[in-house]
């Protein structure tokens, strides 16, 4: 997934502990086989490739995880969609860094993004595109819906201990490390990434980080995320980084994302009717960043700005 993941996991011998991250790894690899949009033999490229031509006939974990991505979308007012694929690639993020398109290529992506374009029946476990140029990107949720996957068949494995993380930027804990009350797990500050804005122990929960760190670029002085605002077609400035605190991977991942589209004046409206949540804000205005903490349980550092 273009990253690294990483688990850690208590398991009564060594050898034991070998097969469960293998069976793991194994997890993972076969949802990035399903979901890459980098691999053309995906089923996530069969679809885009065919869904505008007539309903495409996928399987039941697709088609569920596609439910779930266009429910974000609903729940955020589409700030959250998995249909900016084009957005991101007249952006230039697709395989690349950024780039600033020309109007015509911005207002030819924004024509083929929105998420109402995708049409699932549920009894025919079809996904249709209601016209020709969209592609469904997962970049924002995949790698945390391949966390929940290997997790659950850790605990099939009576795991009750385990970290997952991937790419520094999702995490799910399964229980806790004996006698702790949780997993390790430190929020970077955003302006110094050795430096840590808020540390938290994690249990039975995920946490999810988007930020301007890994891919962003600069422009007339101003810094274009790789997170772009399907509705404006424009990459978000402004904000820095949001992490949230869920029940699933995928939920966290999904939220962080749309949180950092909404910015911190939407977020608890949204947040409000979200179990079991929390999320820490960092918003930027010329030089000065604001932390904004909703329902936060760490402490938050005074190392910024
Ligand atoms: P976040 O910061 O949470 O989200 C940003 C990403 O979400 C964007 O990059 C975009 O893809 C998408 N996005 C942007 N705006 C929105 C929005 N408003 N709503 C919804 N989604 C949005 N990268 C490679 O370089 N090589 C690979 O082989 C590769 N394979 C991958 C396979 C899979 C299955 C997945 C899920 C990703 C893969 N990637 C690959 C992509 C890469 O790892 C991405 O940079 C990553 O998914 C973005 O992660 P993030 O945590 O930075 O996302």
């Amino acid at each position: 997934m273009g990253t690294t993941v990483e688990i850690h996991l208590y398991a009564s011998t060594r050898e034991r502990a070998a097969a469960l991250f293998e069976a793991a790894f194994q997890e993972i690899e076969r949802v990035e086989q399903a979901l890459s949009t980098y691999r053309p033999t995906s089923e996530m490229s069969r679809i885009n490739a065919n869904a505008a031509r007539g309903p495409v006939v996928t399987d039941p974990e697709v088609l569920t995880l596609l439910d779930e991505a266009l429910d974000y979308s609903l729940r955020t007012d589409g700030a959250f969609d998995i249909t900016v694929g084009a957005l991101v690639n007249a952006w230039g993020f697709f395989r690349g860094h950024g780039r600033y398109p020309t109007a015509d290529e911005l207002s030819r992506a924004l024509a083929r993004v929105g998420w109402r374009n995708v049409i699932l029946d549920r009894a025919a476990r079809t996904v249709q595109f209601r016209k020709p140029g969209i592609a469904l990107d997962l970049g924002g949720i995949g790698k945390g819906f391949a966390l929940d996957r290997a997790a659950l068949i850790l605990r099939r494995h009576g795991v009750t201990a385990a970290l997952l993380g991937a790419g520094q930027s999702s995490y799910f804990a399964i229980g806790a490390p004996p006698d702790t009350d949780g997993w390790r797990v430190v929020v970077p500050d955003p302006d110094d990434p050795r430096r840590s804005l808020s540390t938290v122990w994690l249990r039975d929960r995920s946490l999810s980080t988007s930020g301007n760190a890994q891919k962003s670029f600069e422009f007339d002085g101003k810094r274009y995320s790789h997170i772009i605002d399907p509705r404006t077609g424009e990459p978000v400035t402004g904000m820095t980084q949001v992490t949230v605190i869920a029940r699933t991977a995928l939920e966290s991942d999904a939220l962080a994302t749309a949180l950092f589209v909404l910015g911190a004046d939407r977020a608890t409206a949204v947040l409000d009717h979200v179990d079991d949540v929390a999320a820490l804000l960092v918003t930027t205005r010329g030089t000065v960043d604001r932390v904004v903490a909703i329902a936060w349980g760490g402490s938050v550092g005074s190392s910024l700005k």
